[in-house]
């Protein structure tokens, strides 16, 4: 299948997983733009219920008061990749809900069921209604859009991951502390692989990109080919 022929048809899911610090959300934007689709940051939500949680004062070891906290979250989604937005109750929180206090509380919250009940449906509501969208997650391909089109898995090494956050981290002047930053990033895989509900694993026939060793066009353009060859295989148009 050659590039046109991937971006005309009209309905179009790409599901792509895999653990936090592999620049998937990046990618997965820039992945999105180049097959103009949508493109939908499943963690930014699980996120923003954090953020409500914290503002409640409620405790995140407590599962059903966060339930009750995140129930009906007022919660305002863009799925342009070009421009973000995310709101809570009308307000702007695209910074606030990556700060440390938030990232520290996030794994807990996304653990209880009934959060990721609601938010599991409102991802595929607003994947439905997109038709041709890249969604970014941890168990999309496995839970959220089995049927998607394209199943991919990001990987990289923890060392690769921690390295391109504590980057990040000195470029937008929040430190250098290189071991803080791995166990933070072997800590939060921990908790997201061994979570009773949706733990993050590949989904079965999901294709695995390691990323560890190649530039960030290079990831691009495998993506690239390796959404064109699963849609093809698949048999769609
Ligand atoms: O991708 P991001 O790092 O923003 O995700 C934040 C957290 O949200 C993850 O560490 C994970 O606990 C949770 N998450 C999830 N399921 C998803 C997306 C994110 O549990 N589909």
């Amino acid at each position: 299948m050659d590039g046109a022929e991937l971006s005309r048809s009209s309905s179009l899911v790409v599901a792509m997983d895999g653990p936090s610090g592999t620049g998937k959300s990046s990618v997965s934007r820039r992945l999105a733009t180049r097959l103009d689709a949508r493109y939908l940051d499943t963690g930014a939500m699980y996120r923003v219920a954090t953020l409500r949680v914290l503002r409640g004062d409620v405790d995140t070891a407590d599962a059903a008061a966060v339930a009750t906290a995140v129930k009906d979250l007022p919660l305002t989604i863009g799925t342009d990749p070009s421009h973000e937005v995310i709101e809570l109750d009308g307000e702007d929180v695209s910074g606030e809900i990556r700060g440390n206090t938030v990232t520290r509380a996030v794994s807990a919250v996304s653990a209880v069921p009934e959060v990721r009940e609601q938010l599991v449906a409102l991802q595929r509501e607003i994947a439905l209604a997109a038709g041709r969208i890249v969604v970014e997650g941890r168990d999309i391909g496995t839970v959220v859009l089995p049927d998607a089109d394209a199943k991919i898995y990001l990987t990289a090494s923890a060392e690769a991951r921690a390295w391109r956050r504590n980057q990040q981290n000195i470029a937008e002047g929040r430190g250098d502390d290189y071991e803080a930053v791995l166990a933070d990033v072997q800590r939060r895989d921990n908790l997201d692989s061994t979570r009773a509900v949706s733990p993050l694993r590949p989904a079965p026939d999901a294709v695995l990109v390691d990323t560890s060793e190649l530039t960030r066009d290079q990831v691009i353009d495998e993506l690239y080919r390796v959404v064109a060859q699963q849609v093809s295989a698949g048999g769609r148009q």
